[in-house]
């Protein structure tokens, strides 16, 4: 039984998916307590629970504690079953984060998934649609496994009622990816995403973002997508590079000037381009689980957040996995997955 205590360095809910997706992975069963005494409400909120139920279904695990607002539980997992799966948050709570969650079981699992997820799909403090999209899954594609995301429905927070599908082709084992250099800039896109909010928002975001990152207006656009699915608003910047894409955002909230938002954004895009590293910090959160699966990955980065150690922290309690990171020059490290 792995022993993982949910306090340790962030204490957030990143500490219960991982040792969810490890452990239906590896069939190792875990318990964990003190689930995210960091935050602000610890334990279990839907979103985590949605994690937890989802987990158990895919792997037929034996729960106890998966409760609203627990903060213990134990998971005992059985075989992986791959197949067809819709999973409802019944909250604006993350899709990407639920999703995250399952991911590393079914893309090694012995046959094809699709995952229909029901919740947030451009939530503040989450990956956010366009970065599985545009980022994430090309980048897991490239491993090996074939995966796609649509996004049936936009949802926000907290209005939720949004849905993402995705299809998983797996494989028996990932490629090791090397992400070290980023290569030469292809382009920057940015788009503002506003809902049932005025369009002035968007435009004076738009404003901001093109004088600031020196763009034409074909390359700094507004989606607008009307009153349907509640109020909205994100700032987008993808850079795209010979080796990879990064998504970048930055999401509107009552009381925040637009300016700021789009100010927001522009700042991490103008920090990313300033230095040599290929993956943002929200990505090299995202990579460790799958570069841990596949040893001789690597990724430079900035300097990594206390999000991405933890992370590593729970990983090991899993994994007999060797991740090394070393800064390489002011701000720049580098990870390194060896077995
Ligand atoms: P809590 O800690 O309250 O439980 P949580 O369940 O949302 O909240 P966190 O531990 O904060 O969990 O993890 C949030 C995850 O979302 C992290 O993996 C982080 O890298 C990712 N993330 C946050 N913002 C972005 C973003 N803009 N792009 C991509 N990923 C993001």
């Amino acid at each position: 039984m792995v022993e993982i205590d949910g306090s340790i360095g962030e204490g957030g809910g990143q500490v219960l998916r991982t040792s969810l997706s490890l452990s239906m992975l590896t069939g190792k069963p875990f318990r964990i307590r003190n689930i995210r005494a960091g935050r602000r409400k610890p334990g279990l909120l839907r979103q985590h629970l949605t994690a937890v139920t989802a987990s158990a279904e895919i792997c037929s695990a034996k729960i106890k504690g998966a409760e609203i607002g627990s903060s213990t539980l134990k998971f005992t997992p059985d075989k992986v079953r791959p197949g067809d799966y819709i999973f409802s948050i019944g909250s604006a709570g993350s899709t990407s984060l639920v999703l995250q969650t399952l991911l590393p079981a079914l893309i090694l699992a012995d046959s094809p998934s699709t995952l229909v997820i029901e919740g947030g799909t451009h939530n503040p403090m989450a990956p956010p649609f366009d970065f599985l999209q545009h980022s994430f899954m090309p980048l897991i594609s490239r491993m090996g496994p074939q995966v796609n995301a649509i996004l049936d429905r936009p949802g926000f927070y907290p209005a939720g009622g949004g849905r993402i599908r995705v299809n998983i082709s797996p494989v028996a084992e990932l490629a090791p990816l090397n992400l070290i250099k980023r290569g030469g800039l292809r382009s920057i896109q940015a788009q503002v995403v506003i809902s049932g909010l005025d369009q002035q928002i968007a435009k004076r975001e738009i404003k901001v973002i093109r004088e600031q990152l020196e763009l034409d207006r074909d390359h700094a656009v507004m989606r607008d997508l009307g009153t349907e699915y509640g109020p909205g608003n994100l700032a987008l910047v993808n850079v795209a590079s010979d080796a990879l894409t990064v998504v970048l955002c930055s999401f509107g909230e009552k009381n925040t000037r637009a300016e700021t938002v789009a100010a927001g954004v522009c700042a991490q895009a103008k920090a990313y381009l300033r230095s040599d590293a290929a993956v943002d910090r929200c990505l090299a959160d995202q990579l460790l689980i799958p570069f841990s699966l596949s040893p001789g990955s690597r990724f430079s980065t900035l300097d990594p957040s206390s999000h991405t150690l933890t992370n590593a922290a729970v990983i090991k309690s899993f994994l007999d996995v060797d991740i090394r990171y070393v800064e390489i020059s002011d701000g720049l490290f580098e990870f390194h997955f060896g077995s």
